[in-house]
């Protein structure tokens, strides 16, 4: 199976096949379908197995596809899809990678992790982007200033689930998912898969789909 098979947009596939990709990894022969039909996903995968465009690449063809609440081209852009990750490290990189495959898309990302000034970050969600990915405590910390709207989300995306519990983030985590449309798309990614991780699952996921690799 080509990434051409899998449903995604000829603006997609020319930003992968500009990053050399030939063929799709295991998690991605399976995350990208399942992601694409809006279902909920339960996914088991390490680091280094192609995981961030396994998510990566059907949530930027679902913001494609998924109509904009606004059709200004000057109105704010809503945040429609939130990305959680445990470090500033990860959401930067995903974030890197939102902005790769999604160079010949008419999308904006952005990333907010604690450790740098707020400013900058108060500027970017002013701006508005289409993608967010940040750390859940710098995200708490602007929901408590009143500088995000996460009113539109409509895909969340828990990437290393497992870590942010091992980091203390489910609290956060939980101050945060209250905050959220209860209509939306959830993808939970984790290593591992403790009763904790199972407990979140549980709580988060509707009829999930379910991948392991
Ligand atoms: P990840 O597991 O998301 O951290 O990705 C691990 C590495 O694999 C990253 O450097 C990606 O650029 C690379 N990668 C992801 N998907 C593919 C693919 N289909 N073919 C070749 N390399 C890939």
């Amino acid at each position: 199976t080509t990434f051409s098979e899998l449903g995604l947009a000829e603006e997609i596939l020319r930003a992968v096949s500009e990053q050399g990709y030939t063929t799709p990894t295991p998690i991605q022969l399976q995350a990208i379908p399942a992601v694409l039909t809006g279902q909920d996903l339960l996914a088991g995968a390490q680091t280094g197995t192609g995981k961030t465009a396994g998510f990566t690449l059907p949530l930027l063809q679902r913001l494609t596809t998924l109509a904009k609440p606004s059709a200004s081209p000057t109105a704010r852009r809503p945040i429609r899809a939130l990305i959680l990750t445990p470090t500033r490290e990860l959401a930067a990189q995903v974030e890197e990678s939102v902005r790769t495959y999604g160079k010949y898309l008419p999308l904006t990302s952005g990333v907010i992790f604690g450790g740098v000034g707020i400013n900058p970050q108060i500027k970017l969600l002013k701006s508005g982007v289409d993608t967010l990915v940040a750390t859940p405590g710098r995200l708490l910390d602007h929901i408590g200033q009143g500088t995000i709207d996460l009113s539109h989300v409509n895909i969340l995306v828990l990437d290393e689930a497992d870590r942010m519990l091992d980091m203390g983030f489910i609290r956060d985590i939980r101050k945060i998912l209250a905050l959220l449309p209860p209509k939306r798309q959830n993808l939970l990614f984790s290593a591992t898969f403790s009763n904790e991780i199972k407990e979140l699952a549980d709580k988060l996921l509707n009829s999930p789909a379910m991948i392991e690799v």
